[in-house]
């Protein structure tokens, strides 16, 4: 027996960084060469689902990293402490092996179809990804109540909300508090008979198991758990026999106190062709949405991102990337990846520049009538009579910082400037005080028709430089 020296492993380490960036996370900083012997290297993984992670999602590239630096065939297994936590979300529920190789059940075995192995329901298991944890969920307006009702069923299973009933639109984060939820009843109690599925993966075992005749062994896997949690459960639109039997599957557990999960892209009623007993059940528990992230939420989601992933990113750069993708958290992570891949292949640091490349927007298109700062100051210092150095001076007299809110509302609004270039320019002011006065000045706009008719005033006065000039 070998010990795998330090150097070796840190050479693995630094080959999966630079040809396999997507897949590393801060996390591999938990894991430990334990053994390299006769050619297998173990890796001891800080948890069991960092583990069932590990070996479902990264095994070929660590195969690869173990061979390409030890020069040899290396096979690799991450294994988790002795007598440990389950691998998948519920192999450590006792009765389920058993279950597994039970014999077929009675009215089972006359049909044709029980020549079948009995279905293996746990290759559709839906793995656990150690990033979906509550500690790297952000929290925001947009998603706060849904955040704090899955720790309190995390905490308190079939106790606190049940079912808890989670939607919204693509990438808002549904999926990762579903499995911040499973991650954390598990950390709490290792021994919990967890089912987290798709429900897709729902559907098709039960139409698997009505054509082989298994119904019983659907039922039992089911109806046994303490805890159901059901991905994406709008898929039973339109799916009258799954919807019939899911009913009966809900009516077990929520008898028996046992937890039920749902996320949807939909809120129950707005699920269309879905019984209507179904959405009753659902709204029984708690039902409560994810929506879109603002902007401070964005910038706290792309920096615990670019953390997770070893990404160096300054601030400048999260604030571009929140700016200029608004849609959700999936997208947000995608920006990281795509700079990431891009300053890969071209061995640059991340900065700025970079970025603005990496999101093709490196050459501003020579676009007409492009309007400049200076176009807004003009306007603006003509309106209120005050002048430029005053804007840029440090100067608080509501004469002064009225119009320097303004104008800033309108370079957000017209130009294509971060909010650090614009607090820039009007005195070195950073970018909190950039977003501050945009939400002062629109909610005044809100409140005050005067004032929100000047400003429509002031816009609509803004002549844009023609291409070429070089003002701004
Ligand atoms: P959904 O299931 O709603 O389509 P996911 O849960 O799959 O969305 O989220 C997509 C990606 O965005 C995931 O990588 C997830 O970690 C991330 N994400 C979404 N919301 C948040 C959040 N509030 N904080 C951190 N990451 C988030
Ligand atoms: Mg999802």
């Amino acid at each position: 027996m070998s010990k795998l020296n330090t150097a070796l492993w840190r050479d693995m380490m630094g080959y999966l960084r630079e040809r396999h960036a997507p897949i590393c996370r801060q996390w591999f900083e938990q894991l430990e060469p334990v053994d390299l012997d006769s050619g297998l290297l173990q890796i001891k993984t800080a948890n069991a689902v960092q583990q069932n992670y590990l070996q479902k999602r990264c095994l070929d590239q660590f195969v690869e990293a173990a061979q390409s630096v030890t020069g040899q065939l290396v096979a690799v297994k991450f294994v988790d402490r002795p007598a440990a936590a389950p691998a998948a979300v519920n192999t450590a529920a006792p009765e389920e092996p058993a279950f597994i190789h039970a014999e077929p059940a009675p009215s089972a075995a006359p049909a044709p179809a029980s020549s079948h192995e009995p279905l293996d329901f746990d290759a559709d298991q839906m793995v656990l990804s150690p990033d979906y944890s509550f500690d790297n969920f952000i929290t925001g307006p947009n998603n706060q109540m849904a955040h704090a009702a899955s720790v309190a069923v995390a905490n308190q299973p079939g106790v606190a909300y049940n079912p808890l009933f989670i939607h919204g639109g693509v990438g808002l984060g549904k999926t990762h508090l579903l499995q911040a939820v499973c991650q954390k009843i598990l950390s709490d109690n290792p021994l919990t008979n967890i089912l987290y599925v798709s429900c897709d993966a729902f559907m098709n075992q039960f139409i698997e198991c009505v054509s082989r005749g298994q119904m019983n062994e659907f039922r039992h896997r089911y109806r046994h758990v303490d805890v159901l949690v059901i991905d994406d459960i709008h898929f039973l639109a339109n799916k009258d026999r799954s919807q019939e039997e899911f009913f009966h599957t809900f009516n077990e557990l929520y008898q028996s106190n046992r937890q039920i999960v749902l996320s949807s892209d939909a809120a129950p009623t707005e699920i269309p062709h879905l019984e209507e007993r179904l959405v009753s059940r659902f709204k029984w528990g708690l039902v409560t949405p994810v929506q879109k992230p603002g902007f401070e939420t964005r910038v706290a989601i792309l920096k615990a991102k670019a953390k997770l992933r070893g990404v160096e990113a300054g601030s400048d750069v999260i604030d571009y990337l929140a700016s200029k993708v608004d849609s959700n958290a999936r997208e947000l992570e995608g920006a990281i990846t795509t700079v990431q891949g891009y300053a890969a292949l071209q061995q640059r640091p991340i900065d700025l520049k970079l970025a603005h490349e990496a999101m093709g927007e490196d050459i501003e298109p020579p676009r007409v009538n492009q309007v400049t700062l200076q176009n807004i100051i003009d306007v603006v210092t003509r309106y209120y009579n005050v002048k430029l150095q005053d804007l840029q001076s440090r100067r608080r007299h509501k004469s002064v910082t009225e119009p320097r809110q303004v104008c800033m509302w309108l370079a957000r609004k017209r130009t294509r400037f971060s909010l650090e270039e614009i607090g820039g320019y009007f005195g070195g002011r950073d970018h909190t005080t950039v977003m501050h006065s945009i939400r002062t000045t629109d909610e005044r706009a809100a409140v005050d028709a005067a004032f929100a008719r000047q400003l429509d005033q002031l816009d609509s006065q803004i002549t844009p430089t023609s291409p070429g000039d070089e003002t701004g």
